[in-house]
């Protein structure tokens, strides 16, 4: 099953950061760890790992927030302060997008969740592979063969 019908289009909550994104993702996956959960002001990040190629911001200013790192740096909308994704992800070859900004983002569903070790009582992500921490580096070309078969797509 191939179906992703892209390409989707998706916005922060103030609508002036556009996005159109026309490449499938290859990973859909909640973060349960700290960062996230402060980053999310919620109990985990949700995120599809998208191909940089195929991830386009067409409106808007974002700026770096969060700890304003230089490797994978965070970037939010300059007025509604949205976190909306994460760049330079795997060397540049992706970005991690949050998926809630997806104009329907009623499809999605995490195939991975990872730092399960800090995740607060009670919160089910519904993914069905559970790590820890992180997944290893050699578990990921396996974790996004199964995804690419078997992962969510919108409806
Ligand atoms: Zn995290
Ligand atoms: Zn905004």
């Amino acid at each position: 099953m191939s179906d992703w019908r892209l390409p989707w289009s998706a916005a922060c909550m103030c609508g002036r950061v556009t996005i159109r994104i026309t490449a499938a993702p290859v990973m859909a996956m909640a973060c349960h760890c700290r960062g996230c959960q402060k980053l999310t002001s919620g109990p985990y990040s949700l995120s599809l790992m998208l191909p940089a190629s195929g991830f386009e911001v067409l409106e808007g200013e974002t700026e770096l927030g969060g700890l304003h790192r230089e490797q994978s740096p965070h970037h939010f909308c300059t007025q509604c302060k949205n976190w909306l994704y994460t760049t330079n992800i795997g060397g540049g070859e992706f970005v991690n997008f949050r998926a809630t900004m997806l104009d329907d983002a009623s499809w999605v569903s995490p195939f991975i969740e990872s730092n399960v070790a800090e995740k607060l009582p009670g919160v089910v992500s519904g993914a069905s592979r559970s790590f820890e921490g992180f997944p290893s580096p050699d578990q990921y070309g396996p974790l996004m063969a199964a995804y690419a078969e078997e992962g969510a797509r919108p409806r």
